[in-house]
């Protein structure tokens, strides 16, 4: 691909108001458009200077940062500058038009989605995993998203693909030096272990994928289960949660018999709410409630998250202590105070040594961001045990592609006939689909369409 070095322009920051917004812009020299946006003044790389930003005829537009990278320091690899100044809708484009027209002359113009990530790539600031992960650490919709896409972003993914890549290389260089020497084929994969190596390289890619397949359980969600005693809010909570009235609340006590259970999504990270028969160990129940209850400890035996409501303006009793003990090992539990509208409790979250708190209304619908978030966190912690790659189908695709190639590889050295050719062959179609990852062989057009779904100004 031709590299296009003239220079381009954006706003970099999101749409809408904020405290600051950034105009960005990116080529091969700036600083004739330094020059004519800041006539006699010398921005020194890497240095913010405070400085007015000035319409042709010396009107002031905004004043702010200026921040000049001198290529190949920059995000892009070539010259960039940045100007920070308030983040309104308005005052940003006027700075957009003003640098438009400032770099007119020298071919300035705006950039086009995705260009200057495209513009690292092809510099060589980030390889091809990365700059996708660069739009999916920009686009991630939950921590834990964010976090596998910056896991990428740091090259974490990459690196593994690298490694695999040499280990084949390493591999196909030894077969087709086989090659040349026909009478010492007979007993060379003995010799070189190279079945043994290729074993090895099968199995790490395994791990890759086990580790993309990690995304799944994302995916699939988190079973958070309801508790409590009745009446203390259960049912109203899940339709908090969900938005609408998925269960029937009433003031009498043990109206929930069954489990409803309602799929939301906070943020991406699907979640199986379920509501369960509130737990009493009076004498007054019949034994339908009896059953009901035995359902709940039940669901409770498959949460993988606990939510144990109880009533703010009741506070804790021995039931509650019951139904502590009683809960599973290793689970998270949310300790929910709701009612807090008789309390007075304010919402709140507090971590305690040995419980999280959470303050909220289910009917108020005070509080409810706060479990929100706190639900979000425990998926996300959830995660932590290993490293999770946010691969993409394209990548889970030239995975699956590496492997097939390197089982027929595998065949083909198992023949009696051991048909050498055949396995550098093999080789080499899975080393070009690991490389199709990072991105050393991957045509044009697919890097149009993996840019083309960037926003402008990333
Ligand atoms: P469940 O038995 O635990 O499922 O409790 P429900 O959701 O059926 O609610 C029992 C009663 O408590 C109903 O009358 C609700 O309106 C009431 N309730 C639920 N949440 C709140 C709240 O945040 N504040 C107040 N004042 N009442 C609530
Ligand atoms: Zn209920």
């Amino acid at each position: 691909m031709k590299l296009d070095t003239s220079p381009i322009a954006a706003i970099a920051t999101a749409p809408g108001r904020g405290g600051i917004g950034v105009v960005r812009a990116s080529g091969k020299s700036l600083l004739e458009l330094i020059d004519a946006l800041f006539p006699g003044v010398t921005l020194a790389p890497r240095h913010a200077t405070y400085i007015p930003f000035k319409a042709a005829g010396g009107d002031v537009i905004d004043e702010g940062l200026a921040l000049y990278f001198k290529g190949p320091h920059s995000y892009t690899g070539e010259d960039v500058l940045e100007l920070q100044g308030h983040g309104g809708p308005v005052v940003l484009q006027m700075l957009l038009a003003r640098v438009l027209e400032a770099g007119a002359p020298l071919g300035l113009r705006l950039a086009e989605p995705g260009e200057f990530t495209r513009r690292a790539f092809l510099n060589d600031k980030l390889d091809l995993a990365q700059a996708e992960a660069v739009a999916d650490l920009i686009d991630a919709s939950t921590e834990a998203a964010a976090k596998s896409a910056s896991q990428s972003l740091s090259g974490a993914f990459s690196q593994v693909v690298h490694t695999l890549v040499d280990q084949t290389i390493n591999l196909r260089m030894l077969v087709e030096a086989t090659l040349d020497f026909p009478e010492e084929e007979i007993d060379f994969l003995e010799k070189s272990n190279a079945r043994g190596q290729l074993a090895g390289i099968i199995e790490a890619l395994e791990n890759v994928f086990r580790q993309a397949a990690q995304g799944a359980l994302l995916r699939e969600g988190l079973n958070v289960v309801l508790v409590g005693q009745p009446n203390v809010g259960k049912s109203s909570l899940l339709n908090a949660l969900a938005g609408s009235d998925v269960a029937i609340v009433t003031p009498i006590a043990g109206t929930t018999r069954d489990k409803v259970t309602e799929t939301i999504q906070i943020e991406g990270i699907p979640l199986n709410i379920i509501d369960t028969a509130g737990i009493r160990t009076d004498e007054g129940i019949d034994a339908v409630e009896r059953i009901g209850i035995e359902r709940t400890w039940g669901e409770v035996g498959k949460a993988d998250v606990i939510l144990h409501l109880l009533d703010a303006s009741l506070g804790p009793s021995a039931e509650d202590e019951r139904i502590v003990a009683a809960f599973p090992q290793g689970v998270p539990v949310v300790r929910i105070w709701n009612k807090i509208d008789l309390s007075g409790h304010k919402p709140s979250i507090d971590v305690s040594a040995d419980a999280t708190h959470l303050y909220l209304s289910a009917n108020e619908k005070l509080g409810i961001e706060l479990l929100r978030t706190e639900l979000l966190r425990i998926a996300g912690w959830q995660q932590t045990g290993e490293s999770l790659y946010l691969a993409r189908e394209r990548h889970l695709i030239a995975l699956r592609a590496a492997r097939e190639h390197l089982e027929f590889a595998r065949q083909h050295a198992m023949q009696d006939d051991q048909s050498l050719d055949l396995f550098a062959e093999e080789l080499r179609l899975a080393q070009d689909q690991l490389s199709s990852i990072t991105g050393q062989f991957t045509p044009d057009d697919l890097l149009g369409v993996i840019f083309s779904r960037f926003c402008i100004g990333k």
